[in-house]
């Protein structure tokens, strides 16, 4: 008898011709998850088995599972032969001292002697038996669950308990996008929905060094590589703006400093785009949350983009949901350390709530768009997670 972890995906995806596609990039995102541990990947028919790792190291090696966009459950079972007495020896393993019980069986190998209603019979009177009363049978409400799942080849699992993952998507089966990436709680959170939906992510920072400072920049990256365990990695991109909001201070109105930057931000971050063959880009706009997020604001920023789309997958969030799933996926505590963002700086005392094309273009039309954004472009540095 030993211990493997079965790891479960949404049969919905598989249908139709897009399953290898499916299961291939599930499977690679799963070996990649989980290659830094001694183990064993292996495919069966509708889901994955880890085996063969060490007992102590099984915790960690779930944590990187219930990670992985495309799994749904997980549960660490007990491998066996299928007769009666070894089924039973698990059984008794799994149950607890005391309680109410019942037992389910699924047969894949339908060859198998017995029924599953025959298994679960069998293995519950055994088990009541064996407890001398301390147990009781309720099929209705029981307190746990002894789960056999009988397999080919006279082989058998025996677990108890599912166990939630992210569910989603594989990534890598979905495009890829360029997500612009702050140091604040939202863009994280939109980077994982878009990648839960099965989109590659890959990062673009805009600071503005030395306005803002290195640790600014190290948080991103610490965000980046929290992010990186439900993206499969991520590379991130950090392009400089200084020059440009210098240019916007010295020559625009500060009430549009932050909508012109946000224009010179979306038509950098399109161009890169496209020179890495991302498909769209990703914000963790949320709308009303603040003065630039209001539908003039995304129009006005949208109006810049020459053929990509902008997705904003928490426009309909209020910041409770998008905070609450940011501690869940662990990003919350970075997220909150105080380091400015280049949106902070020559921040105007009354932003514009709702730009007017008209002025805003009458404005930009004071700087030379096209330079500034050649020299942002002019150095873009990688950072490989
Ligand atoms: P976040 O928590 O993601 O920083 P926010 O509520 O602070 O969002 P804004 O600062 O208005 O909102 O930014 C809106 C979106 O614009 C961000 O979610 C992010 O996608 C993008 N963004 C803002 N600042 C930067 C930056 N310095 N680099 C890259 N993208 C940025
Ligand atoms: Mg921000």
């Amino acid at each position: 008898m030993k211990k493997v972890i079965i790891v479960r995906y949404a049969e919905i995806w598989l249908k139709g011709k897009n399953r290898g596609f499916f299961e291939h990039a599930l499977e690679t995102n799963l070996r990649r998850a989980i290659r830094g541990f001694t183990c064993e990947l292996v495919k069966q028919s509708g889901r994955y088995l880890v085996q063969n790792f060490y007992e102590d190291e099984s915790e960690y090696i779930i944590e990187k599972l219930q990670k992985v966009f495309g799994v749904h459950s997980i549960s660490v079972a007990l491998e066996t032969a299928s007769d009666m007495d070894s089924l039973f020896e698990a059984s008794k393993i799994l149950a607890r001292p005391s309680g109410t019980f019942k037992v389910e069986s699924h047969r894949g190998d339908k060859k198998y002697p017995m029924t599953s209603v025959e298994i679960s019979k069998e293995l519950g009177a055994r088990l009541l038996e064996y407890a001398k009363g301390a147990l009781r049978v309720d099929v209705h409400t029981p307190e746990f669950v002894v789960r056999v799942d009988i397999r080919e080849h006279g082989v058998a699992l025996v677990f108890a308990d599912f166990i939630d993952a992210v569910g989603g998507m594989p990534v890598g089966t979905a495009g890829k996008g360029l997500l612009l990436l702050s140091g604040g709680i939202d863009s994280p959170v939109a980077g994982y929905m878009m990648a839960k939906r099965g989109m590659k992510i890959d990062g673009l920072h805009f600071h503005s060094y030395p306005y803002t400072s290195m640790q600014a920049k190290e948080k991103v990256e610490e965000l980046a590589n929290l992010l990186s365990e439900y993206t499969c990695g991520i590379n991130l991109y950090t392009i400089s703006v200084t020059h440009i909001q210098e240019a916007i201070h010295e020559h625009c109105k500060p009430e549009l400093m932050i909508t012109l930057l946000r224009r010179f931000m979306y038509r950098i971050a399109e161009r890169h785009a496209k020179k890495i063959g991302a498909q769209c880009l990703i914000t963790g706009e949320s709308l009303g949350q603040v003065a630039s997020q209001t539908i003039e604001g995304m129009t006005s920023s949208n109006s810049v983009m020459e053929t990509l789309p902008v997705l904003r997958p928490l426009v309909g969030f209020d910041k409770s949901e998008i905070i609450e799933r940011s501690i869940k996926m662990g990003t919350y505590e970075t997220s909150i350390l105080p380091y400015e963002d280049c949106c902070t700086v020559f921040l105007p005392d009354f932003p514009a709530i709702r730009p007017q094309l008209k002025e805003i273009l009458e404005e930009e039309s004071k700087l030379d768009v096209e330079g500034l954004i050649a020299q942002s472009l002019a150095y873009v540095e990688k950072i490989k997670i």
